[in-house]
């Protein structure tokens, strides 16, 4: 037999099943729900920035963990967001994004042989990345409808391989946001294992119910929390790439080793827009771009549940999981290919979001990033479709 042309690592995830949705929309010309981007113009402030930077020249590297610039951004950030007190020098990596920022992490803090507990459903990059460092994603499941966190079931998980947790709030795909009471519970693990919190906070201003709490700001956290966050879905650009880390010296040492390989740095231009977007943009940017989230959010939900799909309003980020099992005996899979053709309208196949697959073969993810006519477009369809189902 020939020897095997590939590393035995990528034997063990998929390719992202997102980013093949986007592709089997347009072969089909469907509204594409799937891949969370937006299709609505970005702030002209940060496109002004953009091209003054490009027409400036800052056409070379920016410094490999990010420029001045947006790093003094990301200290005000913290400090007048969250009171978090953040250096600038030592504890902060600007990556390729949040997807970059994650693997870079987990290759500078992970070992092979490590667990990993991984909260379920969970954004499809979490897994692999952990199998990419030789180590093992532990699943640990959130129960629909609440996906309120057990936490006698979470410790139960803990054993003396376990590195780290890794948490998403608000959640993608469920729109979940942790409360207090849920972070305090992992951070008290964490304390007590003495485990790494790894913790994505890029829907962090983005949610409907509740607050978002940085788990690196509750006590005892600062100094073992990692938070990733970025300026993808804060400002609609997720072509751009931004991502950051904020992570203890020793830590950020590590990571940004790390980053450095892999890309030496985030676009040098669209750093400088970042920073500018991150001074200028004041508090009415955020709350108007939630209010759009949350009418968003009512269009989408409404044509689901008279579509008959089973689901919750989310709390947070910009998702609804909903449950087809009423409409449907096929899996996930083949139901949402089905919708790329008729209605017309492209989900994530719920399985993408759980190990195994399996658990999620009943459930379909919708984004609404989307400007309000292509929800409507998107709703009109579906309704539609169900009625001609009757
Ligand atoms: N976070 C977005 C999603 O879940 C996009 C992910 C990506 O393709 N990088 O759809």
């Amino acid at each position: 037999m020939a020897a095997q042309r590939t590393a035995r690592r990528t034997h063990n995830f998929t390719e992202s099943v997102i980013r093949e949705m986007t592709r089997v929309a347009r072969e089909y010309d469907a509204i594409n729900l799937a891949q969370g981007f937006p299709d609505f113009p970005a702030p002209e402030l940060l496109k002004e920035a953009a091209c003054d930077a490009i027409r400036a020249d800052r056409n070379q590297y920016a410094i490999t963990w990010g420029s001045p610039r947006l790093r003094t951004a990301l200290v005000t950030k913290y400090r007048e967001w969250y009171g978090m007190e953040v250096e600038g020098d030592q504890e902060i990596t600007v990556t390729c994004g949040a997807t970059e920022a994650m693997a870079a992490i987990m290759l500078a803090v992970i070992d092979p042989g490590d667990e990993v507990i991984i909260l379920q459903p969970f954004y499809e990059n979490y897994g692999p990345d952990a199998i990419l460092c030789g180590a093992s994603p532990v699943f640990m499941p959130l129960v629909p409808p609440e996906y309120r966190l057990d936490t006698d079931r979470l410790a139960s998980l803990v054993t003396n391989r376990t590195r780290a947790i890794v948490v998403n709030t608000p959640n993608n795909p469920t729109g979940r946001v942790l409360d207090r009471s849920e972070l305090e519970a992992i951070a008290a693990l964490c304390i007590e294992h003495d485990l790494l919190a790894i913790t994505d906070e890029i829907y962090e201003h983005i949610y409907y119910e509740g607050e978002h709490i940085p788990i690196a700001t509750l006590d005892g956290m600062r100094d073992r929390t990692i938070t990733v966050s970025g300026l993808s879905k804060t400002f609609g650009i997720t072509g751009w790439r931004i991502g950051t880390i904020i992570a203890p010296p020793d830590l950020t040492g590590a990571i940004r080793k790390v980053h450095d390989f892999l890309t030496v740095g985030a676009p040098a231009p669209l750093q400088d827009a970042c920073a500018a977007g991150l001074e200028s943009l004041g508090p009415e940017y955020y709350s108007g771009m939630v209010e759009e989230y949350r009418a968003r959010r009512e269009v989408l939900y409404s044509a689901l549940v008279d579509a008959g799909f089973r689901c919750e309003k989310p709390q947070g980020a910009y998702y609804i999981l909903a449950d087809f099992s009423g409409l449907s005996d096929e899996p996930d899979d083949v139901f949402s290919r089905q919708m790329a053709r008729d209605p017309g309208v492209l989900p994530v196949p719920g399985s993408s979001f759980f190990s195994p697959p399996e658990l999620g073969r009943s459930l379909v993810r919708f984004a609404f990033c989307k400007r309000m006519e292509t929800l409507e477009k998107a709703a009109e369809r579906l309704r539609d479709f169900s009625d001609r189902r009757g």
